[in-house]
């Protein structure tokens, strides 16, 4: 047997080779439209920070006073030593913006998705997943061991196809379900910036049947009356059994979500692992994440929104870009090539324009593209730099 440096070297090289190694750049400023990358200055249009609230004032006030109040660590799961009182006044605060009747809150949207999902199905249930659902609905679909069925993307007769053999599957038997039929989505798609059709999917599952989880890490905060997200813009929030999300992206701090009815919440506490089994997130994560949400609520955060939809109409035009159908801040430039793709991003960092470069796993194969996300935070002048480089470097349409 090799050693275990020789052999990973081996499967490092094979990366390089693919074009799909990855390595960290450490940024030696905080988040925002400029990063200090190597005593260089980039302008960042890579992250999800969309309403700039990262390094806000309101934000960093309310974690220090956390900080003061209720320490640096929460020192056990909440379960063991006393839940502390910045978890439930973020709680509340979340139940309130969303319209549920409860919210519960995780370390981060992954160990949300992978505690929620093995909770609620298990081996003799149903999952009926989006082709491109996040990695952490996939790994919790693969955890939990329940039957997996992926339609394919945006497609509702595809949907259906799967609902109707899930309803042969698991018939209903005395009004009473065999087994449990979860649908996941997201309701904008993160490497794609696209919308799910949720209205006519909330038709489908309740034609079936079936339960309706989504996942609105890129709308919340940025779609909807307030900030609330797709499900509400669409007036079906209160027909989607489970709301699930992140604090880590517009709404500035970190952490996850699940918004739903009381005994769901309630059950989330019994039975979600990644809960039940991990240390609390750090007091102030929950401080800020709450002012973050009040903020987004708020006249400023309508302002914010406001900015955030100017700079991605200028992005859009000045690409020769179709005005975005949902005006998402993501906007992917598919290159294909994994090799195409890393030599864009390179000749973007020369030009001091940070945009980064995904590819597979996080995308499919030969699918590789520049991921560009806007934020409130970056200027027209930012946007025109970024749009004059792109259509140098990269974009067809130029
Ligand atoms: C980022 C993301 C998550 C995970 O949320 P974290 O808080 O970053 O762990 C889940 N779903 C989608 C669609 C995401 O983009």
């Amino acid at each position: 047997m090799p050693a275990l440096d020789d052999e990973l070297n081996r499967r490092l090289a094979l990366l390089r080779e693919q074009n799909l190694f990855r390595e960290l750049r450490r940024v030696d400023s905080a988040p925002g439209p400029r990063l200090e990358i190597a005593g260089k200055t980039l302008l960042n249009f890579s992250s999800n920070d969309y309403l700039g609230l990262a390094n806000h004032p309101t934000l960093k006030a309310a974690a220090s006073e956390a900080v003061n109040q209720f320490g640096a660590g929460a020192g056990a799961s909440r379960l063991v030593c006393g839940s502390l009182a910045p978890f439930h006044q973020l709680e509340e605060t979340l139940a309130a913006f969303k319209g549920t009747g409860a919210a519960l809150t995780f370390a981060t949207g992954y160990a949300a998705a992978l505690g929620t999902i093995t909770a609620l199905a298990g081996k003799d249930d149903i999952l009926i997943l989006d082709k491109l659902v996040h990695a952490c609905i996939v790994d919790a679909a693969k955890l939990s061991g329940a039957k997996l069925r992926i339609f394919a993307h945006n497609d509702l007769n595809d949907l259906e196809e799967k609902l109707k053999w899930a309803d042969r599957a698991a018939p209903i038997e005395n009004g009473k379900r065999k087994a449990a039929i979860l649908v996941v989505t997201e309701s904008i798609f993160s490497m794609d910036g696209d919308a799910a059709p949720l209205r006519e999917m909330v038709a489908l599952k309740e034609k079936y049947g079936a339960w309706l989880m989504v996942d609105e890490a890129h709308a919340t905060g940025v779609f909807g009356r307030n900030g609330r997200g797709r499900a509400d813009e669409l007036g079906v929030s209160n027909q989607i059994e489970i709301q699930m999300g992140t604090l880590g992206k517009a709404l500035g701090a970190s952490g996850g979500y699940i918004c739903g009815s009381r005994p769901l919440i309630d059950f989330l506490v019994n039975r979600a692992r990644s809960f039940i089994f991990s240390t609390a997130p750090v007091p102030a994560a929950a401080a800020a994440a709450t002012a973050g949400i009040q903020l987004a609520q708020s006249a400023a955060g309508e302002q914010l929104r406001e900015k955030l939809r100017t700079r991605i109409a200028e992005l859009n035009a000045a690409l020769y870009l179709p005005p975005a159908a949902q005006g998402s801040p993501i906007i992917p430039l598919i290159l294909g090539e994994e090799a195409k793709a890393m030599a864009a991003a390179t000749r973007l960092r020369e030009q001091g324009i940070f945009v980064p470069a995904i590819r597979y796993p996080t995308v499919a194969r030969g699918a590789a593209r520049l991921r560009i996300t806007l934020s409130a935070a970056n200027t027209g002048a930012d946007v025109a730099t970024l749009a004059d480089a792109l259509n140098q470097i990269v974009n067809p349409n130029a």
